[in-house]
């Protein structure tokens, strides 16, 4: 390829060096064929053509000293035929000529390996003819004798044939060397042809080639570019560029490769953010759907549940407990909720210290608190490693109202992003849960008495009212006992109200001691108290309402700071149905009148009237 810079090595050229090499190449070429030619053409011109005319002019003097030799013998004949001197002239411009064209020919041929003996040969019969023939001549010696006279002019013959026929070999030698040279010149020619028309196509051939490698080189990896940033541009960042062709387009190749692992890159850091803010959303919406479902709710169990919920779903906790500060000073917690039972009631009593634990440390320090490595509490949070569990604080206002603690048996990573979404959901959850908890409060003191802590007398309406329907529905037995303490006005002026209201209080303890937890009992103003007792037949409630009685009296009796302490019973009793509530409290009021009637500190028990 024109880009390699050797067969062998792996260096690779730039355009312009590639560019130069082919031309380099065709240049050398037309060099060569050019010096091929050029001697060729020296060699014709030095070489060939002097000779040529060195053997063009040799003829032509040859030519001219036969000529004059022919007029020298005619000259002579002539003479010998009429004896006039005047022949003899011609004779002599003829040998004049000869002379002249022997120098020429000596200058042409004389030192001519080949030629040079023929010309002596030639110039030996000449000069035989002379000496022999023409001299006897001149010198008037021909013989008279006709005879003699014929063998004189025979042996002139022979001797001047003996001239032509040497003559003619030298002219036919000479002939032939310059038909040798014009062969020679054809040759040269010819060849010199046939290397011009080689060269060319060898040139074609090779410029042809190298324009071919040229334009594979250059043109595939441009297409190669091409294709890749068309590719690129269509955000397909799977395409390579091979590194081929120029050192340029090598180098450009690689800036493509560079530029798209940097776009891959980029792209691959902005689907990551792109994911966690739709991750970062999903939680803010899970937040929003939770505000919306507790904001108006002031069921605690049911705001409760939607907080730990969401909790679970934002953190990716599976178990989320809620703990809730037990009083005023917030020295204690109490789990208030717990996502692994079913109803979310914790199954055992769940109790954390201020301070102690990551619950406690959370409430402690009003920050998210978690367990490292070593399980100490921390509020260091480091979220490079993975969690068990986290406590997020629950604060409203300046206090802090318990805790949300979310955890997994199985370690788990949690992103910054999801931390401060749980704490956003926690100060919204906070919010919620106070005032539930406000209104649960409120609802309990609305029903509540709030010297003994037992239900009040709105309670009874709402619960009689209740029962008297379920009894009217299921026919299911139900019963009212009503009692009054004894003398108790007596009490308070010997004692004291302040003991007196001690004593109310004692009987609320004692009384609710008794009863089973499906039974209530309440205050029903001052001094006179009722039970509510379900599902219970008339003998039971006898026999409780007894047990009642002597408990009371056996109770004060032991203390012995207030004197005998008694209360008289009366039993409201269901059936006969359906009942209405203010029978059923007439019978029960009436019963206990009947027991004060009777001398105090008893039990009566009375039907209500349907
Ligand atoms: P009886 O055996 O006939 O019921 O006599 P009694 O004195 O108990 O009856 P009475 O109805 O005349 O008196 C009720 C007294 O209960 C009057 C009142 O001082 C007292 N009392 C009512 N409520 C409270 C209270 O909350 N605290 C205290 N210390 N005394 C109360
Ligand atoms: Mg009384
Ligand atoms: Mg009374």
């Amino acid at each position: 390829m024109p880009f390699r810079k050797s067969d062998r090595g792996s260096g690779v050229l730039s355009i312009a060096e590639g560019v130069d090499r082919v031309f380099r190449d065709v240049i050398v070429m037309i060099a060569v064929a050019a010096v091929a030619l050029t001697t060729i053409f020296v060699y014709l011109v030095a070489a060939i053509r002097p000779e040529q005319s060195r053997y063009r002019s040799a003829a032509s003097a040859l030519a001219l000293a036969h000529a004059a030799m022919l007029d020298e013998a005619s000259g002579l004949r002539g003479y010998l035929l009429v004896r006039d001197q005047r022949l003899l002239d011609t004779y002599q411009q003829g040998m004049t000529a000869v002379e002249a064209q022997n120098a020429r020919l000596d200058g042409y041929l004389g030192a001519d390996r080949t030629l040079a003996p023929l010309l002596l040969k030639m110039r030996v019969a000449a000069q035989a003819w002379e000496s022999e023939w023409v001299r006897t001549v001149l010198a008037g010696n021909v013989p008279s004798d006709i005879q003699a006279a014929e063998v004189f002019y025979a042996r002139g013959d022979d001797l001047f044939q003996a001239y032509r026929r040497a003559e003619s070999v030298l002219n036919d030698r000479l002939q032939a060397r310059r038909d040798d040279l014009y062969f020679q010149q054809d040759r040269l020619l010819a060849s010199g042809l046939v290397t011009t028309v080689v060269l060319a196509a060898f040139i074609i051939v090779m410029a042809n080639r190298q324009r071919r490698r040229l334009k594979d080189a250059v043109v595939a990896p441009v297409l190669g570019i091409i294709s890749a940033t068309d590719a690129i541009a269509r955000m397909d960042l799977g395409v390579q560029v091979e590194p081929s062709g120029p050192a340029e387009f090598q180098r450009i190749g690689e800036g493509i490769n560079r530029m798209r692992d940097a776009l891959s890159e980029s792209l691959y850091q902005e689907l990551a953010a792109q994911e966690r803010i739709e991750a970062q959303a999903d939680q803010l919406r899970t937040i929003l759907a939770m505000s919306r479902e507790i904001s108006g709710s002031l069921n605690l169990g049911y705001v409760l549940e939607a907080v730990a919920s969401a909790a679970s779903t934002v953190s990716g906790f599976p178990r989320v407990i809620i703990w809730l500060t037990d009083d005023e000073s917030g020295r204690t917690l109490s789990g208030v909720y717990d996502s692994t039972t079913g109803h979310g009631v914790p199954e055992e009593n769940l109790k954390a210290e201020l301070g102690v634990g990551v619950v406690g440390q959370a409430v402690r320090y009003g920050r998210t608190a978690t367990t490292h490595e070593l399980g100490e509490p921390t509020v260091e949070i480091n979220l490079g490693h993975t969690l068990r569990m986290l406590a997020v604080p629950l604060i409203v206002g300046a206090r802090i109202a318990g805790a949300i603690e979310v955890s997994s048996t199985t370690p788990r990573l949690l992103s910054p992003g999801s931390l401060d979404v749980l704490e956003t959901l926690a100060s919204h959850a906070a919010a919620a849960i106070e005032a539930a908890s406000l209104h649960t409060y409120t609802a309990e003191l609305a029903h509540t008495d709030g010297l003994t802590g037992l239900a009040n007398r709105r309670l009874l309406d709402h619960d009689l009212a209740l029962e008297c329907e379920r009894a009217a529905r299921y026919g299911r037995p139900f019963a009212l006992i009503m009692f009054d303490l004894d003398h108790f006005k007596r009490l308070n002026d010997t004692y004291g109200h302040t003991r007196g209201d001690e004593v109310l209080q004692q009987l609320a303890e004692v009384v609710s001691r008794e009863v089973r937890t499906t039974d209530t009992v309440y205050r029903y103003g001052g001094e006179e108290f009722a039970v509510l007792v379900r599902e219970t037949g008339p003998d039971d409630v006898h026999g409780l309402a007894e047990r009642l009685r002597s408990r009371v009296e056996e109770h004060f009796a032991s203390r012995g700071s207030v004197g005998p302490v008694t209360a008289s019973f009366g039993i409201g009793l269901v059936p006969p149905l359906p009942p209405v509530p203010a029978e059923v409290v007439g019978a029960a009021d009436a019963a206990l009148y009947w027991s004060k009637a009777e001398g105090r500190n008893r039990v009566t028990i009375r039907h209500a009237e349907a």
